[in-house]
């Protein structure tokens, strides 16, 4: 239907020239303009991590100069929030000339709704409005399951999308054509400045440059050892590219294909490390569906309801401990430093993090949830909502409620040598092997609590504390 007018492609989470479905098949159909808005209120409204904020905006500079090589202008925009974006998007319409806006599909509730006005707006004025699934590799709500219901467990989720999947449908598009300069002035506000608040910002270098080169060093050197290296926070066994995929500057399809090509086409069989590592992008894929399928989950509401009536705790200085790296548990203050000073944090400590807070303070894992938000570049809605719900056993396939994880246990195993404690925490750094994952047990040389302080609660108490709870909402319910 090409018809060789301009085209307006609205970016938000695609943050990429190729393998960006909107762009792609826009560009199919006449030259394009995009735009991006930024929506202020909206993020301050949602306590949106500054980090994750500032990795965007460097990353649309970066787009704003690989699109002008293309003759693709990027127009910026401010607006404060979700709600005016119908009226703005229809303006820059009918100013351009552009009969048709194309974007990709966002899942969070707050955007789809933002995303149906603004077709809906467009629809009653006569103008087109195209929308692409472009962020999973399958449309979320079409994957169901025998009785046509959706997947509540991960692993017969996976093997029907597995099943159903064919290599062309994850083929990534190229980038559009570059194409002839457009004629007249456009006009942008300046982007927001917004800093970040974590120091080692040398870890997120923006642009689809940096994302793709992580992506081939990671298949090539990282990802056949990934099976046995991802649990361990010192060794840099993961691909860290969890970010470009949550700002879209990488998209799923683009990761999927190199691994699924790395392993010869092959999806569950293969090599371990590359089949290990394409299920994990399959469970960002997962918690994606749970958003769209059970969108209570992104309203603060837990996914088994009867969990809700456990008592979780409010308690500010345990959470203020938490917060800032000073519960007394090493591997639990070292990673929650890791968190703060980096905006990133391994996936075994955040596992081990979130059910420490959830388990042995019992607090609120919302709590934990909301400061992961304010904290990560990668913040992602739904795999943040499903990770903690995972480790607070209230979720969807979440950790069986007695199934509690030893902190101390977990930092023996996964940092035996204690180089990743040793990283973060230098007053331990004198410290043996062994005492080092648990400074002031009685059995430690370590007893100076003005250098370290002592545990916030005694794990098997703690333990045996929220066991009872859940016991009893299990019982009554
Ligand atoms: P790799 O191990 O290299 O994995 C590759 C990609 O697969 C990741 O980049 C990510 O996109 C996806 N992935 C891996 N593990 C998971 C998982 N368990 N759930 C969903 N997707 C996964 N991930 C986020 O992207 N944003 C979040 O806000 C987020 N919050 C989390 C909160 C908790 C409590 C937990 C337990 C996990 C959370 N995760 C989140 C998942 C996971 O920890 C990160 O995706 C991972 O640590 C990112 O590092 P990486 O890119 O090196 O991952």
């Amino acid at each position: 239907m090409s018809d060789n007018t301009l085209q307006l492609i609205w970016l938000r989470r695609d943050l990429r020239s190729r393998d960006n479905t909107a762009l792609y098949q826009a560009s199919q159909n006449g030259p394009v303009i995009c735009i991006w808005f930024s929506f202020p209120g909206q993020w301050q409204e949602h306590n949106d991590s500054p980090n994750k904020l500032w990795f965007w905006l460097e990353n649309i500079k970066v787009l704003e100069k690989n699109l002008s090589v293309l003759n693709i202008p990027l127009l910026t925009r401010n607006l404060n929030r979700f709600a005016d974006a119908p009226e703005a998007l229809l303006q820059v319409a009918k100013e351009l000339g552009c009969q048709n806006l194309w974007f990709n599909d966002e899942y969070g509730i707050n955007e789809q709704r933002r995303d149906d006005a603004v077709e809906q707006a467009f629809q009653q004025q006569g103008f087109n409005c195209h929308r692409f699934t472009d962020d999973v590799l399958i449309k979320p709500g079409q994957l169901l399951n025998k009785q046509g219901q959706p997947f509540k467990v991960f692993t017969p989720f996976r093997k029907a999308l597995y099943r159903d999947l064919t290599p062309e449908q994850h083929q990534p598009y190229p980038a559009p054509a570059k194409q002839k300069p457009l004629k007249g002035q456009l006009s942008s506000d300046p982007l927001p400045d917004i800093q970040p608040t974590l120091s080692e910002t040398n870890l997120w270098p923006a642009g689809e440059k940096a994302a793709h080169q992580q992506l081939k060093a990671f298949i090539q050197d990282k990802s056949e050892s990934y099976k046995d290296d991802r649990d361990f926070p010192a060794r840099p066994g993961t691909s860290m590219l969890s970010s470009y995929l949550t700002t879209g500057v990488l998209s799923v399809r683009q990761c999927f294909s190199a691994a699924r090509q790395a392993n010869s086409g092959e999806l569950d069989t293969g090599n371990a490390g590359l089949t290990t590592w394409m299920s994990e992008l399959i469970w960002r894929e997962f918690y994606r569906h749970i958003l769209v399928c059970f969108p209570k989950v992104c309203m603060s509401k837990a996914f088994q309801p009867e969990t809700d009536q456990i008592p979780w705790k409010q308690d500010t200085d345990l959470l203020t401990a938490w917060q800032e790296g000073r519960t007394g548990v090493p591997i639990v203050d070292a990673a929650m430093r890791q968190l703060v000073a980096t905006g990133w944090m391994h996936n075994r400590l955040r596992m081990v993090v979130a059910m420490y807070l959830s388990k042995d303070l019992r607090l609120d894992w919302r709590l934990g949830e909301s400061f992961f938000m304010k904290h990560l570049v990668d913040g992602d809605i739904a795999s943040n909502n499903g990770g903690w719900q995972w480790a607070a056993s209230t979720g969807t396939d979440a950790a069986p409620y007695f199934r509690m994880f030893n902190p101390v246990s977990q930092s023996e195993k996964f940092d035996p040598d204690g180089d990743f404690l040793r990283q973060w925490l230098p007053e331990l750094r004198e410290l043996d092997n062994k005492s080092i994952h648990n400074p002031n047990a009685g059995n430690s040389l370590f007893t100076d609590e003005s250098l370290y302080p002592s545990p916030l609660v005694d794990h098997s108490k703690a333990r045996a504390a929220t066991l009872e709870a859940f016991k009893k909402i299990k019982k009554q319910n």
